[in-house]
């Protein structure tokens, strides 16, 4: 009788809910809270409204969400989400850790428990949600088994989690745990939405680089003035490095052989990084930067 309470409690939550979309990587530190995050801010600044549920259990934020305060309440209605702009309504595990809780606290059955408690009493406010982006731990873990079942169970009438996206960088090691990744879609029926290769290369405004001479002495404002002296055009380009050595055909390769769509390549740019502390969408800040792609493309793909 329990679990049809769940069940129904579940279903209730999501009723409102239109989509709701998983993102995975095989590993952590590639990226995947970071495309979370814009997919969430992209669709927020197309109108729509969208909540974002980082259930990782990464305590990466002491005090602020990106310019929100983290000020979680629980109230009749359930647990009150933190909004980074009107459309955008966040919630955490993160804010419910106290500073310094590590996660090693958290362990199976109680992640387990706390997952379903978030999925299911979380109050997104009146009107529901178009989308709801989860950013799920690293790797596939008893969590990722049982978010897909409850959202499977919860939607029995639909179709569970509408998609995944799945984050890599371009190394091997990262390659090889999204394969299990994409294994893991394949057998629980989440349709992937498309890989996305993040890290690929480095890229920076050439006026925005520091330079180094031979003692490893920091020479930049010579170099900046030559430049601008010589060859002024050059402090405006970009300039991209390759970060990882690409494994074989790369996650395109990947995507191709699993027969699921490759997104493109978002590369590191500080201006990324920019956007997701500020709290804003980085395709809509730096619309020409090669890095939106992706993105853009994850969007479309999204609200067709
Ligand atoms: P994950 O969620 O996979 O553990 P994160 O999204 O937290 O990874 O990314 C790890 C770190 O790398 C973060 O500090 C994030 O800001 C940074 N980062 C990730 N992708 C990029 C990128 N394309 N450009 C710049 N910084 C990035």
């Amino acid at each position: 009788a329990a679990k049809e309470k769940e069940k129904a409690n579940l279903h209730n939550a999501l009723s409102e809910v239109s989509h709701v979309v998983l993102v995975l990587s095989g590993k952590g530190g590639v990226g995947k809270s970071t495309v979370s995050t814009q997919v969430a801010q992209s669709l927020s600044s197309r109108g729509y409204s969208v909540g974002l549920l980082d259930v990782t259990f990464v305590d990466r934020v002491s005090q602020e969400w990106q310019g929100a305060r983290r000020e979680v309440h629980q109230s009749q209605s359930g647990w009150t989400p933190v909004y980074a702009n009107p459309n955008l309504a966040v919630m955490s595990i993160s804010f419910l850790l106290e500073e310094g809780d590590a996660a090693v606290v958290w362990r199976g059955p109680r992640k387990n428990g706390l997952i379903k408690q978030f999925l299911t009493e979380t109050d997104w406010g009146v009107g529901g949600l178009d989308y709801l982006i989860i950013d799920t731990p690293p790797g596939t873990s008893d969590e990722h088994i049982s978010i897909v079942q409850y959202l499977n169970d919860a939607r029995s009438s639909g179709q569970g989690a509408s998609g995944a996206i799945v984050v890599t960088t371009p190394e091997e090691v990262s390659l090889a745990d999204v394969r299990k990744e994409l294994n893991f879609c394949k057998k629980t029926s989440v349709p992937v939405l498309g890989v996305i290769e993040n890290m690929s290369g480095l890229q920076t405004r050439v006026s925005d680089m520091r330079f180094m001479n031979d003692e490893s002495n920091d020479c930049t404002s010579d170099v900046l003035s030559l430049l601008k002296e010589k060859c002024p055009e050059v402090l405006n380009m970009m300039a991209i490095t390759d970060v990882f050595p690409s494994a074989g055909t790369g996650p395109e390769g990947m995507a191709n052989k699993f027969g699921v769509p490759y997104l493109g390549k978002l590369p590191l740019d500080p201006n990324l990084l920019k956007s997701c502390e500020d709290g804003v969408s980085f395709v809509d800040q730096y619309p020409s930067s090669p890095g939106t792609a992706p993105l853009n493309n994850i969007v479309d793909k999204l609200i067709l």
